[in-house]
């Protein structure tokens, strides 16, 4: 497969900080496992709970603490509903990331979160550029082939 990479530069460092506790991860893989819905503080935690594979079950204080962090980070976006109640969705670009997308039909795919990591570490070794940045690899899908 023949691979461009394109380099978005993004606050890399800044968003890397936010993925430091478990819980934090937690949460936000559950966001993104449900990418494009407005969550309230409740019912993420009951969304983390109903989720056997979840690796944790963070209190609604811890919840509504990680949020307001994120919210201040970009990495979520803050509303409020008609009950006045704060719901949280991620924000569509997800940040410090590296994708996989198809040229052909656009379709992509998210490379897991520590394969990510040893990927920017490799690049940080190797390049005198600091990257600060989303990565994009484009490719040509399976269905495209
Ligand atoms: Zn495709």
């Amino acid at each position: 497969m023949k691979m461009i990479i394109i380099f978005i530069f993004d606050k890399w460092g800044e968003n890397m900080a936010a993925y430091k506790t478990i819980q934090r991860t937690c949460i936000l893989s559950f966001l993104e496992a449900n990418i494009g819905q407005d969550f309230t503080v409740k019912q993420i935690v009951e969304g983390i709970q109903a989720d056997d594979s979840a690796c944790c079950a963070p209190s609604e204080s811890t919840v509504y603490r990680i949020m307001s962090d994120l919210v201040k980070r970009s990495i979520v976006r803050r509303k409020i509903n008609q009950d006045r109640e704060y719901q949280y969705r991620l924000t569509d670009q997800n940040p410090g990331k590296i994708s996989l997308r198809c040229k052909i039909c656009g379709k992509d795919q998210h490379i897991d979160e520590n394969v990510c990591n040893k990927i920017m570490d490799e690049l940080k070794n190797f390049s005198s550029i600091g990257i600060d940045a989303d990565i994009e690899i484009l490719g040509v899908c399976d269905k495209c082939k």
